[in-house]
């Protein structure tokens, strides 16, 4: 279990009165007293594709904090009402111009480095084969590039680390 803190809420979205804090299964929860709404903190999801093809790694690199002009697999957040294949298709073909013809799922990992989302659980897919030539999505990224998989570039999170050296254990 991460030892992470949830986004803190002074006030009630719904009516705007001051929350209040009472113990409720032994946590503490903040709740509304005048519409009962009780704040229960939830973490986000994300996805990340594993590309690899020929011994070479498939990574872009961020335009944008946190770890900008750092490298990472392509991916983000699991939009409302998105299954996380669909996230990890819509993301490959965004920040890669590839269409994701094939997924498998890898592996879940916490995230312990996103101050965005804390503690979001990111689901690694395997995407194989694939389909399109690649393309940077200027909106987010600087750069997209293949790498031997012993001459990887600067890897900014944590989660994408461990999962190069899952990787590279599998071989
Ligand atoms: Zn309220």
């Amino acid at each position: 279990m991460l030892k992470i803190q949830p986004p803190k809420y002074e006030y009630c979205p719904f009516c705007k009165t001051k929350l209040l804090a009472k113990v409720d299964d032994d946590r503490s929860r903040k709740y509304c007293p005048s519409c009962g709404w009780i704040y229960y903190p939830q973490v986000f999801d994300s996805v990340a594709a594993i590309i690899i093809k020929n011994n070479k790694m498939l990574l872009v690199e961020r335009g944008r904090e946190p770890y900008k002009n750092t490298w990472m697999f392509p991916g983000g957040f699991v939009e409302y009402g998105e299954h996380p294949e669909e996230t990890l298709r819509r993301e490959v073909k965004e920040e890669t111009g590839l269409k994701a013809e094939k997924i498998s799922f890898f592996k879940i990992v916490q995230s312990v480095d996103d101050p965005r989302a804390p503690g979001n659980l990111i689901f690694f897919y395997q995407v194989k084969p694939y389909e399109g030539s690649i393309k940077t999505d200027e909106k987010e990224n600087v750069a997209v590039n293949w790498f031997s998989l012993d001459r990887l570039p600067k890897i900014g999170w944590k989660s994408h680390k461990y999962i190069i050296k899952a990787l590279k254990k599998d071989k």
